[in-house]
């Protein structure tokens, strides 16, 4: 993590971060916006006390006005606009903005009170590290700048003697310093949380020997997940469950660090084969995998089968130095297409058909392929075992 900004070095990680707490955060912006701005508005109320309802007090109140219809605009933005976290704090940056600039006329119009106006910047400036949701850059630009704005004001047009004069630099530099560091403290934790977070759902989603997701993952959110997605769009998902050919006899022979070894490399060939963030790849449990393809029919995945097998009977695997053992899987392939399927079936129907059929090229001989179309109706499974 970055120590000054306080965010993720990786901006991609950032951008996942920020787009995790993004309905937090804008939640967070519209309560803080909303609630700012009435309090700005109801300081109007000062304004009357110490210039009277004249033409300068209601311009002032013009004004304030003017920041709570910012304000209100970043929210109607920020709704119409739900998946943009730039927006969020494009529009955090531009209430705070106009907030500060706001705060110019006021403290022109009403010099005497400048000491008090001096609490209300120390306020502000906290108000913008802390309670507005912003990037931590973003908050300091705005928070420092506007803070030498008014110390430049206050020397010009107050009238505070020297010794007051530095006091109250002195209480808005501590305003800005302890606002950063607070803030930046916010940051971090967030983003520490958010790693930990992350760090826990790999190790419960992911198989730690081959880095394939596991079937937990697989039964709790990638196949209801896909298997939605196909049917709201009509489109096909395929289903691959392959088990390699005696793998006992593996272990035994050459022992389970060996076993291991090959599972590694199998894991690894699949994956090659398989395109990169749109097919899925999972260790079922033991020495069986299942990949589920999106967008993908019978035909195709009875192909990327075909592929996989030939490629594992023609490839060897280290086990030590100078020593190779190759191994053959079986195959069994479905595919279901919801422009055609529009019955509802268990979502473990499919992978339940794929295993049969799995089971199926196993009592063919092994080391082959074989597959068969979902159609979502019961009895299929009975066209699977004839199939075997
Ligand atoms: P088949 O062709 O019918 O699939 O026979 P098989 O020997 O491959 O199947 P079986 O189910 O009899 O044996 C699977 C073996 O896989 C037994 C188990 O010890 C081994 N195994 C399961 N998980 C692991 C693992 O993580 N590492 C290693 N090395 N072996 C594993
Ligand atoms: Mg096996
Ligand atoms: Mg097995």
């Amino acid at each position: 993590m970055s120590r000054l900004s306080a965010e993720f070095a990786d901006r991609t990680i950032e951008a996942h971060f920020s787009h995790h707490l993004l309905p937090q955060t804008k939640e967070q912006l519209r309560t803080t916006l909303l609630f700012c701005s009435a309090v700005y508005l109801i300081f109007a109320v000062t304004d009357i006390l110490a210039l009277g309802l004249t033409p300068l007090s209601l311009a002032l109140f013009g004004c304030r006005l003017g920041v709570a219809v910012v304000a209100i605009a970043s929210c109607v933005t920020n709704h119409l606009h739900p998946h943009s976290v730039g927006r969020v704090y494009l529009t955090a940056s531009i209430t705070e903005i106009a907030g500060m600039l706001a705060f110019v006329p006021i403290v022109l119009a009403r010099p005497a009170e400048l000491a008090w106006h001096a609490m209300s910047m120390g306020l502000m400036v906290l108000v913008v590290y802390l309670y507005i949701p912003n990037r931590l850059l973003y908050s300091l630009a705005i928070s420092a700048i506007s803070t030498l704005v008014f110390i430049v004001i206050a020397l010009i047009a107050g009238s505070l003697t020297a010794q007051e004069q530095l006091t109250m630099v002195m209480l808005l530099a501590l305003a800005n310093c302890f606002g950063y560091i607070s803030a930046r403290r916010y940051h971090l934790i967030r983003r520490e949380e958010f790693r930990v977070q992350s760090v826990l759902k790999n190790l419960s989603e992911r198989d730690p020997l081959t880095g394939c997701h596991n079937r937990r993952y697989l039964q709790q959110e990638l196949l209801n997940m896909e298997l939605s997605r196909a049917r709201r769009f009509r489109l096909s998902v395929a289903v691959i469950a392959c088990d390699i050919d005696y793998f006992k006899s593996v272990n035994d022979t050459y022992g389970h660090a060996a076993g291991d070894r090959v599972l590694v490399a199998f894991a690894a060939l699949l994956r090659g084969l398989i395109r990169e963030k749109v097919d899925n790849l999972i260790r079922f449990g033991g020495e069986e995998f299942l990949l589920v393809l999106p967008e993908t029919d019978l035909s195709g995945a009875m192909h990327l089968a075909e592929r996989m097998r030939a490629a594992l009977s023609a490839m060897t695997t280290e086990i030590a130095p100078g020593k190779t053992v190759g191994v053959t899987a079986s195959f069994g392939v479905t595919s279901v297409n919801f422009a055609s399927v529009t019955t509802r079936f268990p979502q473990e129907a499919v992978i339940e058909l794929a295993d049969q059929l799995l089971y199926a090229a196993k009592r063919d001989g092994r080391n082959t392929v074989k597959a068969l179309e979902f159609y979502g109706r019961p009895g299929l499974h009975v066209a699977a075992r004839a199939a075997g």
